[in-house]
């Protein structure tokens, strides 16, 4: 059973609207589909490519960080370049110069210059590699 009441309401008529667009949107609709299926496969192609730089890129990283792990290793185990006996482990600022033990460090704060480029010393800092 239906029945009407009062004038017709506004989606009515809309609706009759999109029943005369229907032929219209349903080739709109095939282009877009035609579209939309281009790319997807041009979008699969660059997702090709990035896998393929992503890899290359991470395989770079893991050399980067194979040399810094060699170099740490390496670091650690270096001794002042001043008194070439205890650990090195100090560096001047703001030159960053250094690896000195706590001593050389020490003695060259009092100086005020950097024993590798003489420049002013404002402060050390310990290092940890
Ligand atoms: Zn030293
Ligand atoms: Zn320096």
């Amino acid at each position: 059973m239906y029945r009407v009441l009062g004038k017709p309401r506004p989606y009515y008529c809309l609706c009759l609207l999109l029943y005369k667009m229907d032929e219209n949107l349903s080739e709109q609709y095939s282009t877009l589909a035609k579209k939309l299926h281009e790319k997807t496969t041009s979008f699969d192609e660059v997702l090709r490519t990035l896998t393929h730089i992503n890899s290359d890129l991470r395989d770079r990283c893991e050399k980067v960080l194979n040399t810094l792990a060699t170099l740490n290793g390496s670091k650690s185990q270096k001794t002042c370049s001043v008194c070439c006996a205890r650990e090195g482990d100090t560096v001047f600022t703001p030159c960053g110069h250094g690896l000195y033990c706590a001593g050389c460090a020490g003695r060259g704060e009092r100086r005020g210059r950097c024993h590798a480029c003489r420049g002013a010393v404002e402060g050390t800092l310990r290092v940890y590699v």
